[in-house]
């Protein structure tokens, strides 16, 4: 057998963050939604074990861990524990959600192996359970299961959808060198010793995404870790304002960066911010959401 499911990335349209945990982890309050940019990931059946990925032409394959060490083998190796199976198949990812791009590329993968293997191994796991093992591999793993827009708290992990009646439109940049995301943490630990021990629900911002106006939107986006990302990459100021200067509604660095993302009133013109934006950028990209979380594409 053969499948192949198909995971989106992340944009935090809202990301509040609170001051560190006991456990280490930072409290969030952040509004998830998966946009139209993903990572396939094919599975089939065989004796053993392997995984290996390819990426798109503009991405660093080096960046990607293989050999035991890539989320994929975590993920298969604890649905197979849940179980009491052993791992087997081969598993291929095919990149194109940046890679340490604040875009949960690697969550999505992880999302991608717990829906295809759960298929493959015929392990019936219930929705419940797929949630609490997604939580365990990583804060934004439940949301790239579940797409859509989203409510997360806890440390991300702990999903409600919202209601979302826009069509949104979004030009992504990627970076080609990645930001590490504890790095990022660390320095808004710095920046923030008054953070709050939980974060509000962002209200407004959800009174947008239900009402659907990309201007009522725009105004609400908030990322708490800007500031931290734009101080270690001030590269990245620049382009927001490009972004802004070329007609997006706003631009905002996705999650702890370093892709930024420009919102936009419509298709057409998503498309001439990023015509704009290609000039002085390799790698532009231009994506809708909301989209589904991780689904089957092709079965047989
Ligand atoms: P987040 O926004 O969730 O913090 P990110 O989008 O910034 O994540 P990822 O692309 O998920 O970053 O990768 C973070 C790190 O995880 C990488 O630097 C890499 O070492 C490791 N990793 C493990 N498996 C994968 C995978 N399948 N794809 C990408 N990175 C992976």
């Amino acid at each position: 057998m053969t499948l192949t499911v198909r995971a989106p990335a992340k944009i935090n349209l809202h990301l509040g963050v609170g001051a560190p945990r006991e456990d280490g982890f930072h409290p969030l309050a952040t509004v998830y939604q998966a946009v139209g940019l993903y990572d396939d990931l094919t599975v089939v059946d065989a004796d053993g074990w392997s995984v290996d990925v390819a990426v798109s032409d503009w991405m660093d394959r080096g960046q990607v861990p293989l050999g035991g060490d890539n989320i994929v083998d975590r993920a298969a190796a604890l649905l197979a524990a849940h179980h009491g199976l052993e791992v087997r198949g081969t598993a291929h990812v095919d990149k194109s959600i940046p890679v340490a791009g604040g875009m949960a590329g690697g969550s999505a993968d992880a999302a991608a192996a717990l829906v295809a293997l759960d298929r493959l191994w015929d392990a019936g796991t219930t929705d419940d359970d797929l949630l609490e093992l997604a939580a365990r591999l990583g804060s934004d793993v439940p949301f790239a299961l579940i797409g859509g827009s989203a409510l997360g708290t806890g440390r991300g992990e702990l999903v409600e959808r919202v209601a979302d009646h826009g069509s949104w439109w979004w030009v992504l940049v990627p970076s080609p060198t990645g930001l590490s995301t504890p790095e990022v943490y660390r320095h808004f630990d710095r920046l923030r010793p008054d953070a709050p021990a939980v974060p509000p629900v962002p209200e407004a911002l959800l009174d947008a995404l239900d009402a659907g106006v990309p201007h009522a939107l725009a105004a609400t986006l908030h990322n708490d870790l800007q500031e931290a990302a734009l101080d270690l990459r001030p590269d990245l100021g620049r382009l927001i304002e490009a972004g802004e200067s070329e007609g997006a509604l706003r631009g905002m660095v996705s999650g702890s960066g370093p892709t930024c993302v420009f919102l936009c009133e419509d298709p057409d013109a998503a498309r001439a911010v990023a015509g704009g934006l290609q000039e002085q950028y390799d790698v532009v990209l231009v994506a809708g959401g909301a989209v589904a979380g991780a689904h089957t594409v092709t079965y047989g």
